[in-house]
């Protein structure tokens, strides 16, 4: 049996061994991750998400999913979009159940949950020619095509609602077994992730 004085410096040991992981945690380079509408202030959203998972239950297009610990020790767990599994329709029903406003109300004319980005080593276009899928998916209006019949993405116009990567063929087998890569993807605004999760 441990003595009073002997738990309560184990104890200390332990919250001070979380806070210094927590501390450290901050320091590490992170990965951007593609949040649901209105988690688009990370830190404030790393701050408050609970890992509740309420959010990504009631998703009715099932576009969210959740952070592996990869991502990073403060990251593991909390909601990212993943957008070969589904899109986002801005329903704000994610918002609604988010006990701590994690995610914040937001305009849905100008929210913007990252960027598509033409992937031009597997996009079909890019590739033999002949697909236009991805723009004529769009909702917005983001994509237009180049003299080459390229697609080519309007940053001011897209809000990376994900419907174009959700609808993209290109290597669609290796999706069915699992994979994620399709020749446009949305990646986070800042730029740091690769938009392949
Ligand atoms: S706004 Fe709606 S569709 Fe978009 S992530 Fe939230 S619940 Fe899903
Ligand atoms: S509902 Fe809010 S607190 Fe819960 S996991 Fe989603 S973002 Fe985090
Ligand atoms: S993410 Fe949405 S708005 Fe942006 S190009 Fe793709 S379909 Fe259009």
């Amino acid at each position: 049996m441990p003595s009073r004085r002997n738990f309560l410096k184990m104890t200390g040991g332990a919250f001070a061994l979380l806070f210094g992981l927590g501390q450290a945690a901050k320091f590490l380079p992170r990965k951007a991750l593609l949040r649901p509408p209105g988690g688009q202030d990370e830190a404030a959203f790393i701050a408050r998400c609970l890992r509740c998972d309420r959010c990504r239950s009631i998703c009715p297009t099932s576009v969210i999913g959740l952070a592996n610990l990869s991502d990073g020790i403060l990251e593991a767990r909390t909601p990212v979009m993943k957008f070969h599994l589904g899109y986002c329709s801005f329903c704000n029903q994610c918002v609604e159940v988010c006990p701590t406003h994690a995610l914040q109300p937001f305009d849905s004319k100008t929210v913007k949950i990252g960027l598509a980005t033409v992937q031009k080593d597997i996009c079909i276009a890019w590739d033999s020619g002949g697909c236009m899928v991805c723009m004529d998916a769009c909702p917005y209006h983001a994509i237009t095509l180049d003299g080459q019949s390229h697609p080519v993405v309007d940053s001011r116009q897209c809000n990376g609602c994900g419907i174009c990567e959700q609808i993209c063929p290109a290597l669609v087998m290796r999706s069915y077994i699992g994979g994620s890569i399709r020749g446009i993807v949305v990646t986070p605004i800042s730029g740091k992730g690769d938009g392949n999760i």
